[in-house]
């Protein structure tokens, strides 16, 4: 195979280059030259700071997609955001109540969603976006927390509504409503938060904060999961 056989032709934000074909978008831009500071963050699709809109070739459609996730194809029109400057009421969760007239109040955009499913068909996590908003349009606070949970705030869906929602702050909100007033308490949650608050893991957390990348890299694969 020759060499040319194994690359694409791309264009990154209107400069056409030549990628290694089956590149991350994310590799595609490093290749290219770009040293990426914003709109980059875990590289494995779980930050959400890589959100980035590409048309393929021969396809009117422009898509959106995590740009750590999406692969490159020849031909490939790509426009990264660096962020998504979206509407981020600000509040108190002490000073509010579980309910609908809190949605009413803080994120009043939300009685306006056309059921269009845009936004569910925009989200690289596969949730159901549009669910979630009818669920807080119904003041159902603990629906909408559990169906946006796996959320990861890359801002794609609001990008894309026509009413201007920014669901994945409105999501936020459900989550933190349902966290603090609806969830069933745990006494272990608690008991966790005071050792931390007693600076019992200062020590491991200074030790985190001083490990090189290699270290640090090797020690969150080697972790321990408990699951309980
Ligand atoms: S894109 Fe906006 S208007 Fe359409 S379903 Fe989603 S939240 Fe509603
Ligand atoms: S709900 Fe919106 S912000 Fe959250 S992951 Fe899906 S597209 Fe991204």
């Amino acid at each position: 195979m020759t060499e040319n056989r194994m690359m694409v032709r791309v264009q990154i934000m209107g400069e056409s280059y030549e990628v290694p074909e089956g590149s991350t978008i994310i590799m595609a831009m490093e290749y290219a030259g770009y040293q990426l500071k914003r709109g980059i963050g875990c590289r494995e699709g779980f930050c959400g700071a890589c959100a980035t809109l590409y048309r393929e070739k021969n396809d009117y459609k422009i898509k959106g997609g995590l740009a750590c996730q999406t692969v490159v194809n020849d031909g490939m029109v790509i426009a990264q955001i660096p962020f998504v400057p979206a509407e981020k009421p600000v509040y108190d969760i002490n000073e509010l109540t579980p309910d609908i007239n809190t949605i009413k109040a803080i994120f009043p955009t939300v009685f306006r969603c056309v059921a269009c499913n845009t936004c569910t068909k925009a989200c690289p996590q596969d949730i159901e976006v549009m669910d979630y908003i009818q669920a807080l349009k119904r003041g159902n606070i603990e629906r909408a927390a559990d169906l946006s949970f796996d959320c990861i705030r890359c801002g794609l869906c609001a990008l894309r509504c026509p009413a201007e929602i920014v669901q994945y702050n409105a999501a936020i909100l459900a989550q933190r409503l349902y966290g603090k007033y609806l969830s069933k308490k745990n006494p272990q949650l608690d008991k966790r938060v005071k050792e931390i608050e007693d600076g019992k893991y200062i020590e491991e957390i200074n030790e985190l904060m001083d490990m090189d990348r290699e270290k640090l890299t090797e020690t969150y694969y080697n972790r321990e999961i408990k699951i309980s």
